[in-house]
């Protein structure tokens, strides 16, 4: 598997630094050395028929402490989005997911939810989510647009406590924000 790994892409550098992630949000520990795994996630607020977005909020967590994040979600949470996703894949089973890495256009790939297909043109905000190694971004886990529909439809399957622990996490390590505050009364908070 480790040829399906590309080099870091703009869109998952840092925009607060312009440069990729060097270090886990939480523990500290510098993610760029390889053998180490970690999570990149950013929450964009959209312009409607603008071809730009701002970053509401961006991080990349290592994997130690991503799976220490989910461990703070309720298990019915959890097996409620297993459940999400599994049905998504089930129906699009029909028409399985080929990633081409030579030919792969990594614009063309993000530009739609991969729950719902909606073009991200058409949304107020989406998250984008990938994995890491090191300093190359692994494609059998391939990023993916959560968009705002997914979005609102995971939050209503995450229970209180789950929703609870991760306005924690987020006030903990992101530091609140005007536009982090809409997204948590929103409830819009989906860390996959
Ligand atoms: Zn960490």
């Amino acid at each position: 598997m480790d040829d399906y790994r590309i080099d870091i892409p703009d869109r998952f550098y840092s925009d607060a630094e312009g440069k990729p992630f060097e270090y886990c949000q939480m523990c500290g520990k510098f993610l760029l050395s390889e053998g180490t795994s970690y999570v990149v996630e950013k929450a964009i607020k959209n312009y409607k028929g603008y071809d730009f977005g701002s970053t509401i909020f961006e991080f990349a967590v290592c994997l130690d402490c991503h799976t220490q994040v989910q461990k703070g979600m309720s298990e019915e949470s959890l097996a409620n989005l297993h459940r999400y996703y599994q049905q998504i894949m089930a129906e699009k089973s029909h028409q399985p997911i080929v990633i081409d890495i030579r030919n792969f256009n990594l614009d063309e790939w993000l530009s739609k939810c991969f729950f719902k297909g909606d073009e991200i043109g058409e949304m107020n905000e989406y998250q984008i989510v990938a994995q890491f190694n090191g300093n190359k971004m692994l494609m059998n886990m391939p990023p993916m647009i959560i968009g705002e529909k997914a979005m609102e439809e995971m939050a209503e399957l995450l229970s209180d406590k789950t929703i609870d622990e991760m306005n924690g996490f987020r006030e903990k390590f992101l530091g609140p924000s005007p536009e982090i505050e809409e997204l948590i009364h929103g409830k819009k908070l989906i860390l996959i």
